[in-house]
């Protein structure tokens, strides 16, 4: 049993397990519709390990060594993380970063780092004895869901804009979830499914809201600081929407710090897109809290949002490690596809690049310094959403089934 307690990031009241599910209701008291979400928990573990576990990352050993289960039978049957710090010599080569490393979190199971929270929320759920277990996503978060739902038994369902691209739509019917697209935004969604899970009493995974979307994703964090030891990186850039795969990433390196396992936090850049740019934005300004973007776009899906939900927690986040946040263009986003796949073989959805993009403009600001250790959080596998990727490619017509027509095509390319 491993012993923990919720401590409300903003306020910073403790409660036991069998207190709270969700938020901080204290601060709830000052949640309004739409907006950030007050009250978010922190899990705070009685103890941690003092040693790197020696059981692979993706066992339940290891996970059960860091994560708020009662026992590793908690864990749904899938390995999830676990996932390879590539060490990408030709994107070190072109960009002349001798120490950039890639973390290839597109190979969990349903191609996204969402599976990390999923994870741990279905342990949770198992756990409560939960039957049914709902989220509202832009996409992957549901899909995650599903997906780990199905290895687990226990049903899903989840509030999707109509708008989610089809790859990942499909995905997620395919795993047999129940699928409720909206009329509406990623926000209206996350408000009808917070309201659709206190109508019929459904287990509630919406980002941040549940504590443990949080603490699941900090175990990309765990396992980045476990390849590099005894090193520790410098900076980690991170594709931010919501706010809450960073937050994961910095509560990961702070109970590693707690426990003695790191000796400093690594700065964490957030890379958002310039038409969904809250929290970078208020980075700007120096302000604690942020201004919605309504209308918010990209093509970078993932990160399309207008109020952030995890804003409050990622702002700190930001600022406690040093880091700092920059914004990219669709534009940027979709060259960044095309030149992560060119130079270190990782397809990756346009959020899942952007923190390539984000790189050059890190660059640029002064945050990233050539001579550091710096690693590319990759969110998402580029098999989600192919029109996207398919702008920065070009479609060779056929060729009749002749050598002479190869011999053409291949002088013809040469002279291009
Ligand atoms: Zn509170």
């Amino acid at each position: 049993m491993r012993k923990f307690q919720f401590r409300c990031s903003e306020c910073g009241a403790a409660y036991r397990e069998d207190e709270v599910r969700l938020v901080c209701p204290a601060c709830a008291r000052q949640q309004k519709p739409g907006g950030v979400t007050r009250g978010v928990l922190e899990v705070v573990l009685e103890e941690l390990p003092s040693t790197w576990p020696s059981a692979p990352p993706s066992s339940a050993e290891f996970l059960s060594a860091f994560l708020p289960i009662s026992s590793p039978e908690s864990l749904p049957p899938l390995a999830v993380g676990g996932t390879p710090l590539l060490e990408v010599p030709e994107l070190r080569r072109a960009l002349g970063l001798r120490r950039l490393w890639v973390k290839d979190d597109t190979r969990n199971p349903s191609g996204s780092t969402k599976d990390r929270a999923s994870l741990l929320v279905l342990a949770k759920a198992k756990e409560y004895a939960c039957e049914t277990v709902a989220a509202a996503s832009t996409g992957n978060a549901a899909t995650a869901l599903a997906a780990i739902a199905a290895a687990s038994g226990i049903r899903a369902v989840v509030f999707v804009p109509a708008s989610v691209p089809e790859a990942k739509l499909v995905q997620m019917l395919s795993y047999g979830a129940l699928v409720l697209p909206v009329d509406g935004t990623y926000d209206d969604a996350f408000e009808l499914c917070l309201a659709a899970c206190e109508e019929f009493g459904w287990y509630n995974r919406n980002t941040a809201l549940n504590p443990f979307t949080i603490e699941g994703k900090k175990t990309a964090a765990i396992e980045i600081a476990a390849d590099l030891a005894p090193e520790i990186p410098d900076a980690v850039l991170i594709p931010t929407g919501d706010g809450v795969i960073l937050a994961g990433l910095a509560k990961g390196f702070a109970d590693l710090e707690r426990c003695g396992l790191i000796k400093r936090l690594p700065r964490l850049i957030a890379v958002q897109p310039e038409g969904s740019a809250a929290i970078v934005n208020a980075l700007g300004k120096g302000a604690d809290t942020i201004t919605p973007v309504p209308g918010a776009a990209s093509v970078a899906d993932s990160l399309t949002v207008q109020a952030p939900r995890n804003a409050l927690q990622c702002l700190r986040s930001i600022r406690a490690s040093g880091g700092g946040g920059v914004t990219v263009s669709d534009k940027a986003i979709i060259k960044a596809v095309a030149e992560l796949a060119r130079q270190t073989g990782v397809f990756a959805e346009p959020a899942g690049a952007a923190p390539l993009a984000g790189l050059q403009a890190a660059l640029d600001k002064g945050l990233v310094d050539r001579d550091e250790r710096v690693v590319l959080l990759i969110t998402g596998t580029g098999l989600k959403d192919i029109p996207a990727a398919s702008r920065a490619v070009q479609k060779p017509s056929p060729i009749p089934l002749r050598i002479e027509a190869v011999a053409k095509r291949l002088q013809h390319l040469s002279k291009g």
